[in-house]
C-alpha cells in the first residue's frame, strides 16, 4: 500500500508532525503502516456527513496526538480503532501486524462500544464504573474520549434520535469521566456539544445572550483591569490577564441550580492573572496591588498557595468590589500553578463530586497519568509507567445487567448464584440455572463486566452445600449457610426424636454427658452430629446401644449374635419388588424385625440407605408418626428367591441331659438346614436358648419350629426379633 493521493500524504505528514512535536519518540514506520491500513480498510465507507469514513479515525488520532499525547501506540490504536468492528479485518490480523498492545487497545475500545448499545442508561454512575471495570489499559479510555469527541463534533449529520441518545450518553458518562481524568478542555467541549443537542433552545438563547453581552463584558473587564495593569507594569511584573472563559453548559447548570436568570449568573465576573515568574511572592505583590485598587470582600479570600489543596492546586482567590459596585473574582497564580490546575487532575472532582472508596484508587491513577502527561520526556521511566497502565482500576468489581437492563455491582469472581442472591434471597434459594447473554451456563460460571444475566428458578430447588465453595458475596454465603443450618437443625431434631423413642422403649436413661460420650465413642465430634447420623441412618442405634450397654442381658447377646450372621447372609440378596416391579433401588433389611421371604413386608424410605424392608408387624412401624407414614412403600418378595436368610428362634423348656443334641438334630435333619449358632443357658432346672439358622423362607422356618416343639422337654418355641 502506498499513498498516491497528495491529500492523504499531507494528512499523514501532519499527523507525524504533531506526534513528533508532542512526543519524545515516535515509531514513524508503524504510524505510517497504521495510517495506510486504516485508509485501505475504510476505503469504501462513508460517514453520515458524506465524507470518506477514514476522516473519522484520522481525526481521532489527531485528537490523541494533540490532546492526550501519551505515546505513539495510542495514536496507532486510534487510527485503527474502528477497523475490527466495521471492516473485514480481524483482530487476529491486527495482533499479527501491529502487536499485542495495539490489539488489546482496539479490542477494548470495540468492547466498550458494544456495552452501551441497546441499554438505556439509568444509573449513570454505575455505567461510568462499568466502563472503568472493563478497561484494562488507560489508553483505551483515551482513544474512546477522542472517538467520542470527534463523533460529537460531527453529530449534526445523524438522525435526531441518535443525536439525543449520543448526547445524553456523553453528558452522563463521558463528560464526568473526562472531568475526573483532569481533561478539563475535553470535558467542557463535550458538555457544550451535548447541551447543544439536548436542549437546543436553551443553548441557542444562551449563545445569543453571551454574544450580545460580549462587547459589554469586554469593555467592563477592560475598565476593571486597566488600573491594575498599570500598577503591575510599574512593579515590573510579567503577566497575562484574562477574563475567565465561560462555558455555556456551566452557566446553564448554575442558572438551573441557583434558580437565577442568566443576567445574575453572568454578572459574576471573574478574571485571572497568570504571572510569568517562578517566584511565588510575586503573587502576593499582585494581591496587594489588586486590593489597593479595589475594596476586597473579606469572607471571600482564599490562599491556596500557602496551603495548597491536597491535589496540589495552587492559586490565590479574592473577590473585590469593582466599578459600578459589581463583584469580581480575581485568581492569581504563576504559570506553573496554572498548568497544574488546567491539566487537570483531580482538582475539580475531588471537591465537587461524591466520593466512594474506589475514588481513592482513581485519584492515585489519575496522578500517574498526570505524571506521564507532564513528563513525556522521561524515557527512562516510561517503560515502568507503561506497566501501570495495565492496572485495572476497578479490579475488584464487576457490573452486570439484569434482564430489564438495570446494572448490578458485584465483586470480581461473582457467579450467577451471587447475582441471584443480590436480586433477592428468594431468587437465590430457588435458582437452578442461569443464562448469560441468552446462553445457559453452569451456576459456578464467573461473571464478567457487561454480561446480561438471567436467573432460572424453580420452587423445588434449594441451596446446595457446594454453592458455598464458589459464591463470592457475603450475602450469598450467609444466606446459603443460614438455609443449610436450618435444614440441618430439622435433621438433628429428627434424630433426637428417634433417639428419645428408642431409649424410652428400652427403658434406658442417658444424661446429656452420657450422650456426648456415646457420640465420641462412635467418632462423632458432638451430639448434633450423632443425632444427624441417627436421622440419616448412617449409624444403627441398636448396635450402638447394645455395645454401650454394660448389662449382660441375654436378649442383647442373642441380638448381637444374630446380627453378625444376618449381615453376612444378606449381603448378596437382590431383586426385591417395589410396587410389583423390580426397581433397582437400593434396599436393606431392617435389623429390628429381620424379615424372611414369606413374611408380610413393607418398605420404609430412608435417607441414605434406600428402602428398609420391615415386617408389617414390626413394632417400629406401629409407632411411626403420621409424617413418617408417608414414607412407607409397598414391597413384595420376588418369586423363587433362592437365597438363604438368617432367622432366629428362642426355645424354652425343662433342662435335661442331651436336650441340646436333640434340638440341633431336629433342625439339621430337615432339608439339610444349617445352624449358624446355638446357645443354651440353664437356670435351675429350666433352660432358655437361642438358635440362629439359615432358612429359605417363612414356611421353612415354620416347619423347623414345629419339629423343635416336638422335642421332649421343650415348652415354647418363638421367633425372636431384636429389641
Ligand atoms: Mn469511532
Amino acid at each position: 500500500m502506498a499513498i498516491d493521493n497528495p491529500k492523504y500524504q499531507k494528512m499523514l505528514d501532519n499527523l507525524i508532525k504533531v506526534s513528533k512535536k508532542n512526543l519524545s519518540s515516535v515509531n514513524e514506520p508503524l504510524l505510517t503502516k497504521a495510517f495506510e491500513l486504516s485508509l485501505e480498510a475504510h476505503k469504501h465507507d462513508l460517514r453520515a456527513s458524506g465524507e470518506p469514513y477514514f476522516t473519522h479515525p484520522y481525526e481521532v488520532a489527531m485528537v490523541v496526538a494533540e490532546e492526550f499525547p501519551l505515546d505513539d501506540i495510542t495514536i496507532v490504536s486510534a487510527l485503527l480503532h474502528d477497523v475490527v468492528e466495521d471492516t473485514e479485518y480481524t483482530s487476529d490480523f491486527l495482533r499479527r501486524e501491529f502487536g499485542e498492545e495495539v490489539f488489546e487497545i482496539v479490542d477494548g475500545v470495540t468492547k466498550i462500544s458494544g456495552i452501551f448499545r441497546g441499554h438505556e442508561i439509568t444509573k449513570a454512575e454505575n455505567y461510568r464504573k462499568l466502563l472503568l471495570s472493563m478497561v484494562k489499559d488507560v489508553r483505551v479510555i483515551l482513544v474512546k474520549f477522542a472517538d467520542r469527541l470527534h463523533n460529537m463534533r460531527t453529530l449534526e449529520f445523524v438522525s435526531p434520535d441518535k443525536q439525543r441518545r449520543i448526547a445524553q450518553e456523553t453528558l452522563e458518562i463521558y463528560a464526568p469521566f473526562a472531568h475526573r481524568f483532569g481533561l478539563g478542555k475535553v470535558k467542557w467541549e463535550l458538555e457544550d456539544l451535548a447541551f447543544k443537542y439536548l436542549n437546543k433552545e436553551a443553548y441557542e438563547e444562551l449563545a445569543r445572550k453571551l454574544k450580545s453581552k460580549r462587547k459589554d463584558r469586554e469593555s467592563y473587564i477592560k475598565k476593571f483591569a486597566d488600573p491594575i495593569k498599570q500598577k503591575l507594569n510599574e512593579a515590573n511584573l510579567k503577566y497575562e490577564l484574562s477574563g475567565r472563559p465561560k462555558h455555556l453548559y456551566s452557566i446553564y447548570r448554575k442558572m438551573v441550580r441557583r434558580n437565577k436568570p442568566f443576567e445574575e449568573i453572568y454578572d459574576l465576573f471573574a478574571i485571572r492573572i497568570i504571572l510569568d515568574t517562578k517566584n511565588k511572592n510575586d503573587c502576593y505583590t499582585t494581591l496587594g496591588i489588586v486590593n489597593l485598587v479595589y475594596l476586597p470582600v473579606p469572607d471571600r479570600f482564599k490562599d491556596y498557595i500557602s496551603i495548597p489543596k491536597t491535589n496540589n492546586y495552587q492559586s490565590i482567590h479574592t473577590t473585590v468590589v469593582g466599578p459600578e459596585g459589581r463583584l469580581v473574582e480575581v485568581q492569581i497564580r504563576t504559570q506553573e500553578m496554572h498548568e497544574v490546575a488546567e491539566k487537570g487532575v483531580a482538582a475539580h472532582w475531588r471537591y465537587k463530586e461524591n466520593k466512594t472508596a474506589t475514588d481513592n484508587e482513581l485519584e492515585a491513577w489519575v496522578n500517574w497519568i498526570r505524571d506521564i502527561f507532564e513528563n513525556t520526556s522521561r524515557d527512562d521511566q516510561r517503560k515502568e509507567l507503561m506497566e501501570s497502565f495495565k492496572l485495572n482500576l476497578y479490579q475488584d468489581e464487576i457490573y452486570v445487567f439484569t434482564p430489564k437492563g438495570d446494572l448490578r455491582r458485584l465483586p470480581v469472581g461473582s457467579t450467577p448464584v451471587d447475582f441471584a442472591f443480590d436480586i433477592h434471597s428468594k431468587v437465590g434459594f430457588h435458582c437452578i440455572g442461569a443464562k448469560i447473554d441468552g446462553k445457559i451456563v453452569p451456576l459456578d460460571t464467573q461473571l464478567q463486566s457487561g454480561d446480561q444475566v438471567e436467573i432460572i428458578s424453580s420452587k423445588n430447588q434449594h441451596p446446595n452445600r457446594n454453592w458455598i465453595k464458589f459464591v463470592k458475596t457475603h450475602k450469598a454465603k450467609n444466606e446459603i449457610r443460614k438455609w443449610l443450618n436450618k435444614e440441618e437443625q430439622l435433621i438433628v431434631d429428627k434424630g433426637n426424636e428417634i433417639w428419645e423413642k428408642k431409649i424410652k422403649k428400652l427403658k434406658l436413661s442417658f444424661t446429656p454427658d452420657d450422650i456426648l460420650k456415646l457420640a465420641h465413642s462412635n467418632k462423632y465430634d458432638n451430639t448434633r452430629q450423632f443425632f444427624k447420623a441417627v436421622a440419616q441412618g448412617t449409624i444403627n442405634l441398636d448396635e450402638v446401644l447394645t455395645a454401650s450397654s454394660k448389662k449382660e442381658e441375654k436378649e442383647f447377646e442373642k441380638d448381637v449374635e444374630f446380627k453378625k450372621f444376618a449381615n453376612v447372609a444378606r449381603s448378596d440378596i437382590g431383586g426385591i419388588l417395589v410396587d410389583g416391579k423390580k426397581s433397582g433401588i437400593m434396599y436393606t433389611y431392617a435389623k429390628c424385625c429381620n424379615p424372611i421371604p414369606g413374611d408380610p413386608v413393607i418398605g420404609f424410605i430412608t435417607v441414605g440407605e434406600g428402602i428398609k424392608i420391615h415386617r408389617k408387624n414390626c413394632v417400629n412401624l406401629v409407632n411411626l408418626s403420621t409424617n413418617d407414614a408417608e414414607k412407607l412403600v409397598d414391597v413384595q418378595w420376588p418369586e423363587g428367591e433362592g437365597s438363604l436368610f438368617v432367622a432366629g428362634i428362642t426355645i424354652r423348656g425343662k433342662d435335661r441331659p442331651g436336650i441340646l443334641s436333640d434340638i440341633s438334630h431336629s433342625i439339621v435333619t430337615f432339608q439339610n438346614t444349617n445352624i449358624k449358632s446355638l446357645n443354651l443357658n440353664t437356670n435351675d432346672s429350666l433352660f432358655e436358648g437361642s438358635v440362629t439358622l439359615y432358612v429359605n423362607n417363612l414356611e421353612h422356618l415354620n416347619r423347623i419350629m414345629e419339629r423343635i416343639k416336638r422335642v421332649p422337654g421343650v415348652y415354647t418355641v418363638e421367633r425372636f426379633e431384636s429389641a
